[in-house]
C-alpha cells in the first residue's frame, strides 16, 4: 500500500470508497452531514494535486435495484457546497456506459459522484466481476470508508486485487481511524480503562473478552451492568437483564480476577418506577433494587467511583452510554463520564470514543472536541476491538 499523504495524484484518477450513508428527512434534506464532512480532506488533497476524484458509496438499504429515495443524487448540491462550489458530475449508474464515458472524459481537478453501489446486489455479495468493473474506472483505489470496513463487499475489499500495491491506500479519514484504534488496542499507555455501557451484554461479550487481555480497568455501566449484578446474587427489580448471559457474566468476572483486571460495576443507580421520561425516580444500591423499580442510570456514588478511575488513566476507550441518556432524568451519569473523559484528556490521556450512542452522547453534551478522537465507525470499531481483522483494512494492507 502507499501512504496517502506522500502520493502525488497529479493526472491520476482516484476511485474513493466513501461512506456517504447520511440521514435524510422527508424533503430529502441531509439532517447530519458528519460523514460527508469527514471525507472532504481526502477529496481536497487529490483535487489539489491535480488529480481526478470518482466517489462511490452505499446509501440506505435498497431492496431490489434503484429506488429514488436511495439515490445519491440528493447529495450533489451539498457535496458541491462542502467543496467550496466545485462542480459535481453524476453518473446514474456506478458501472456501465455513462459511468465509463464520464470517467473517461474527466480532467484534472474534476469530480464525479457515482450512483448508489447497493442498486447492484453484487456489491454486498462481494462479487468479483462487479468489483473488476468498478476498478476499470480509475488508476488508484482509495478506501476512506471506516464505517463499512468490517464488510467484505465489492467496493470495500474485493476491488483491492485489481490495483497494484502502490495504487491502493487508505484515505485521510481511514488513516486516522486506524491509527487511533491501533494506538488504543496495541500501544496503550497504562493505566488503560475501557468504559463499556449500553443495553446488552450479548453485544459486548467479545469486546470485553478481548479487552481483558489488554486493559487495566473495565468500567461496566448502562443496562448491561444489571446482568452482572444479578449474576452475583443481587436484587435488580425490573432492570434490564439477559437471563441467558448470567453464566457468561460470572465467567467474565472470574477471568478478570485471574488476569488482574479490575472490573468496576456501578455501586448505586438512579431507579425509576417505569421506563418513561416522566417516571418517579429514586436512588438505590445497584444490587438491591426494589421490585417494580428499574435502574436507568448510574447513581452519584457510581459516578464518583468511575470518574476516579478515569481521572487516573492514561488511555481511555469509551463505548456505550451509562444510562438511558435520551431521557433527561437519566442522562446525568453519561454526562459525568463524558466530562471525566474530557478532563483526563486535557491532562494528557489519549481518549477514543466510538460506537453510535456514545458518539451521540459526547456530541449532545458538547464534549466532542474535548476528547482525543471520536470514531465514525460503529460496528467496524466494535469488531476492531473484538480483535477481528477488518476486510476493508486487510484489503489495503495485504
Ligand atoms: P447499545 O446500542 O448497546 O450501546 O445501547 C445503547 C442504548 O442503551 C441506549 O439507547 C440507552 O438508552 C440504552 N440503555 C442504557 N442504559 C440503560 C438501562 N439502564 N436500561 C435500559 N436501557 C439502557
Amino acid at each position: 500500500m502507499s501512504k496517502f499523504s506522500n502520493y502525488n495524484f497529479n493526472n491520476q484518477k482516484a476511485l474513493i470508497r466513501v461512506d456517504f450513508n447520511v440521514p435524510l428527512n422527508d424533503q430529502f434534506e441531509i439532517t447530519d452531514d458528519t460523514r460527508m464532512k469527514a471525507a472532504v480532506p481526502t477529496i481536497k488533497k487529490i483535487l489539489g494535486d491535480g488529480g481526478m476524484v470518482i466517489l462511490m458509496s452505499h446509501f440506505g438499504r435498497p431492496k431490489d435495484g434503484p429506488e429514488d429515495k436511495y439515490s445519491l443524487k440528493h447529495l450533489i448540491d451539498h457535496l458541491s457546497e462542502l467543496l467550496g462550489g466545485t462542480g459535481v458530475f453524476f453518473a446514474k449508474d456506478c458501472i456501465g456506459e455513462q459511468a465509463y464515458l464520464t470517467a473517461g472524459m474527466m480532467r484534472p481537478g474534476e469530480l464525479l459522484l457515482l450512483e448508489n453501489l447497493r442498486f447492484h446486489k453484487e456489491e454486498e455479495k462481494g462479487d468479483i466481476k462487479f468489483a473488476e468493473k468498478l476498478s476499470k474506472l480509475a488508476d488508484v483505489w482509495v478506501n476512506d470508508a471506516f464505517g463499512t470496513a468490517h464488510r467484505a463487499h465489492a467496493s470495500t475489499a474485493v476491488i483491492a486485487q485489481f490495483f497494484p500495491a502502490e495504487k491502493r491506500m487508505f484515505g485521510l479519514l481511514m488513516e486516522s481511524e486506524v491509527a487511533s484504534a491501533e494506538k488504543v488496542l496495541h500501544k496503550a499507555e497504562k493505566p488503560f480503562v475501557a468504559i463499556i455501557g449500553g443495553a446488552k451484554v450479548s453485544d459486548k461479550i467479545l469486546i470485553i473478552e478481548n479487552l481483558l487481555e489488554r486493559a487495566t480497568d473495565i468500567i461496566i455501566g448502562g443496562g448491561m451492568a444489571y446482568t452482572f449484578m444479578k449474576a452475583e446474587g443481587g436484587a435488580i427489580g425490573g432492570s434490564l437483564c439477559e437471563e441467558d448471559r448470567l453464566q457468561t457474566a460470572l465467567e467474565i468476572l472470574k477471568k478478570a480476577e485471574e488476569k488482574g483486571v479490575c472490573i468496576h460495576l456501578p455501586s448505586d443507580s438512579v431507579i425509576a418506577d417505569k421506563f418513561a421520561a416522566d417516571a418517579q425516580t429514586s436512588v438505590a444500591p445497584s444490587n438491591n433494587i426494589p421490585g417494580g423499580w428499574m435502574g436507568l442510570d448510574i447513581g452519584a456514588n457510581a459516578c464518583e467511583q468511575f470518574c476516579n478511575v478515569i481521572r487516573h488513566s492514561k488511555t481511555i476507550l469509551w463505548n456505550g452510554p451509562m444510562g438511558v441518556f435520551e431521557m433527561h432524568n437519566f442522562q446525568h451519569g453519561t454526562k459525568c463520564i463524558a466530562k471525566a473523559v474530557a478532563d483526563a484528556t486535557s491532562k494528557g490521556a489519549f481518549s477514543l470514543v466510538g460506537g453510535g450512542d456514545s458518539v451521540a452522547a459526547v456530541n449532545q453534551f458538547g464534549f466532542a472536541d474535548k476528547v482525543s478522537y471520536v470514531s465514525t465507525g460503529g460496528g467496524a470499531l466494535l469488531e476492531f476491538f473484538e480483535g477481528k481483522l477488518l476486510p476493508g483494512i486487510a484489503a489495503v494492507q495485504s
